[in-house]
């Protein structure tokens, strides 16, 4: 297996020599984490490479990353800001953070995401092999997947979301909303931090595509789909074992000679109005008003990485926490006390885990985080089981570190009194808390991530195969017209809607087409072949539709039998008075679900919802469905649940029942099924055998094989007939 990575950024950054050094960041490092501890070893990185690079740059730089396994995907630089600053940083990162305020909608931002997508696409496919699992990586490439899987049908592809999937109604409000979706969809495998943002994902795909899944299992086109939540890990040993480095402990030594024996609180963030840094101000603010006693006895040090300077907010953001430092600084600051020191710099490791170490209390108060490693590597560095941390309780990590103090960012007095709490927290409670937690980052980190999401794509892997042996393909529809010409008794049930043609939002608007007229025809009257139109219409519409062409029906799903040039036969004895009743309750809900409406058949009502709110219909379906079946509990009938549709009709009938009518008639030789619903299946299991039966979707079935629509389905009767 090959394994390629990609993800907005390579590994290293380039440097105005042309020199490497390391990316920052938790992604980085972690993924670097998480291929050294595993097996793979043969691994390729694809992602850009900096800004500043001219061509001529960008080729020595290319030859230099080869070295690594690395290959520079080449930005030009007017596609650059509208990509990264334009339409990841303008456009994604604020509304998947709930800002939508802060979100510009420019055409012209989304054509350049389209055409760098199409850039990383470009550069992946040079080394796509049929073995490769490509891995891509963040929201910079939600494009990418489809792209791909256009190009590559067969090959594993995974996406890992960094940031929060925002709930429908927000996501919704994006024009792309479909487009950045089905170039999800391109997947296998679709993993994010938290469960929330997974349940996020699936409702939205459910509202803007109509798309249902099963425990996180989607059927998109003719793939499995699978959506699923892993918690992103740290390097939990590195991060533990650097409390013994002595590089460390001599800054750690440092920082608190410095600060004499005054209590420290901790804040390190990249400059980002997610973070929630000026209300982490106010609190702290609030605490001195408060609290006189503390005064000379605390320090704030805050670390602020720059970020996103191309951004117009992060500029605005800057100069407006500056303000408020210098107000803090300037109203309780003494010549000996500087409440807040602040840094405008990144921390290298030894630093970072230095001031996590030298700390009392760390303050981890996002409005809105991913998932936020911060938080969980200075749990992890504090192997002395010291210190106390504030955690916003809408940080990804919250939800493995319930041990922190939770607080709500929103709420200035909320943190203010947490502060409070944690200067004072004993220091029993604090290494109870903190070595609980740390329990758990052990368990769960970066390498147990990785390995979680490669466990579940080869499953998938797996499952695909096993798909795939049973799809029909042109060997096997070689197969079948062999044995198809070699009988000398013919016959076909055919299911009509799904199967011969797409499903639509009215079922009068699913008329066959003039192709499918024709090839029904051609079959009919192929010597010895008998076709059988075997659905749950009514009888009028399908009678209508074929006139003049030697077909045999069973409608309203086996109740009723029509063979070529006779009559219609009823094969139930029931009053159809039972619809009745069951119409009043199905009335109620028509009303109580909008978009949903009745349609009632001879012998069955069917209630049906293809067109309501998915999530509203998956309330009341459920009531609707209960209050049926106490209705029709000493009823003789059936309740069937199809493809959104729920239908009652008579017990003991089905379209297994009445094809074997047929079959009890001439000796056929050849049979072949086709259907794509619940009400298919009582066909499928009820034939012999030999049968030939294909199931259209890629779904738990009866039947031997199945076909991805009703194109693959049309396609195997016109072989059947085609003179080769
Ligand atoms: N970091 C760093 N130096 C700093 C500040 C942060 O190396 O001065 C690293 C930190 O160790 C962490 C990452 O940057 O791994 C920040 O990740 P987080 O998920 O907390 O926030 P993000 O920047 O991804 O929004």
């Amino acid at each position: 297996m090959k394994l390629i990575i990609v993800a907005n950024r390579l590994p290293f950054s380039v440097k105005e020599n042309l020199t490497f050094v390391k990316s920052p960041g938790g992604l980085v490092s972690g993924l670097e984490t998480f291929l050294k501890r595993s097996d793979f070893k043969k691994y390729t990185w694809i992602g850009w490479a900096g800004s500043h690079l001219n061509k001529k740059q960008f080729e020595i730089v290319k030859e230099k990353a080869k070295r690594k396994k690395c290959y520079p995907v080449f930005i030009p630089v007017k596609q650059l800001d509208k990509f990264y600053n334009g339409f990841c940083n303008k456009i994604l990162w604020p509304l998947f953070h709930g800002f939508s305020s802060y979100v510009v909608y420019d055409e012209s931002y989304w054509e350049t995401y389209v055409a760098v997508n199409k850039l990383f696409c470009d550069e992946v496919a040079k080394h796509v092999t049929k073995n490769s699992v490509v891995w891509i990586h963040d929201y910079h490439l939600m494009l990418l997947p489809s792209m791909l899987r256009n190009l590559f049908p067969e090959i594993m592809i995974g996406f890992f979301l960094h940031i929060p999937f925002p709930p429908p109604e927000l996501f919704m409000q994006l024009p792309w909303k479909k487009e950045l979706l089905e170039g999800l969809l391109g997947c296998d495998l679709i993993g994010f931090h938290i469960y929330e943002y997974t349940t996020n994902f699936l409702r939205t795909l459910s509202r803007t595509l109509g798309i249902d899944h099963k425990m996180g299992e989607i059927l998109y086109e003719d793939r499995l789909v699978k959506v699923e939540t892993f918690p992103l890990g740290i390097d939990f040993d590195l991060f533990h074992n650097a409390y013994e480095r002595k590089k460390i402990k001599n800054l750690v030594k440092k920082i608190k000679d410095q600060l004499k024996n005054k209590k420290v609180i901790f804040s390190v963030d990249r400059l980002d109005y997610t973070k929630g840094i000026y209300n982490r101000l106010l609190a702290f603010e609030k605490v001195l008003l408060r609290r006189p006693d503390l005064h000379e006895k605390v320090v704030l040090i805050m670390v602020v990485v720059p970020s996103r300077e191309g951004v117009e907010q992060y500029q605005r953001m800057k100069k407006q926490l500056e303000e408020k430092i210098s107000e803090i600084n300037g109203k309780f600051g003494q010549i000996y006390w500087t409440p807040v020191l602040y840094y405008y710099r990144s921390l290298n490791f030894e630093e970072l885990v230095a001031h996590y170490l030298a700390t009392d209390a760390i303050l981890v108060t996002p409005l809105k985080d991913g998932m936020n490693l911060i938080a969980k590597e200075f749990v992890a560095s504090r192997k002395d089981k010291k210190g106390v941390i504030i955690l916003s309780e809408f940080a990804g990590s919250a939800r493995e570190m319930g041990e922190a103090i939770i607080v709500n960012p929103n709420s200035v007095n909320d943190m203010a009194e947490a502060i409070e709490t944690a200067l004072e927290l004993p220091e029993e409670e604090q290494s109870e808390r903190i070595y609980l937690m740390q329990e758990r980052l052990k368990r769960y980190n970066i390498v147990k991530w990785g390995q979680d999401f490669f466990s579940v794509l080869d499953y998938l892997k797996i499952k695909k195969l096993k798909l795939s042996t049973k799809l029909l393909n042109q060997s096997l529809i070689d197969q079948i017209k062999s044995s198809f010409h070699k009988s000398s008794h013919r016959i076909l049930f055919l299911d009509y809607d799904g199967t011969l043609v797409p499903i639509v939002s009215k079922p009068h608007l699913a008329k066959p087409d003039k192709n499918l007229k024709d090839l029904l025809k051609s079959l009919s009257e192929f010597p010895n072949t008998d076709v059988v139109i075997i659905s749950g219409r009514k009888k009028e519409d399908l009678t209508k539709w074929f006139e003049g062409i030697k077909i045999n029906f069973i409608c309203e799903h086996g109740i009723f039998i029509k063979k070529y040039n006779k009559d219609w036969e009823s094969l139930v004895n029931i009053n159809p008075d039972f619809k009745k009743s069951i119409r009043n309750i199905m009335e109620l809900y028509v009303d109580r679900l909008p978009q949903s409406f009745i349609e009632e058949k001879e012998f069955s009502i069917v209630f049906h919802y293809r067109n309501a709110d998915p999530e509203l219909a998956s309330l009341r379906v459920a009531e609707l469905i209960d209050e049926l079946l106490i209705l029709t509990g000493n009823l003789q009938v059936n309740l069937i649940l199809g493809n959104k549709v729920i239908e009652i009709r008579p017990a003991g009938i089905d379209k297994g029942v009445t094809a074997n009518i047929f079959l009890k008639e001439k000796p056929y030789d050849f049979i072949l099924a086709a259907g794509d619903d619940t009400t298919d299946e009582d066909l499928f299991r009820s034939l012999p055998e030999t049968a030939i039966t294909v199931k259209v979707g890629i779904k738990k079935s009866f039947a031997k094989y199945s076909a991805r629509s009703y194109i693959e389905v049309r396609k195997l009767l016109e072989s059947l007939v085609k003179n080769e």
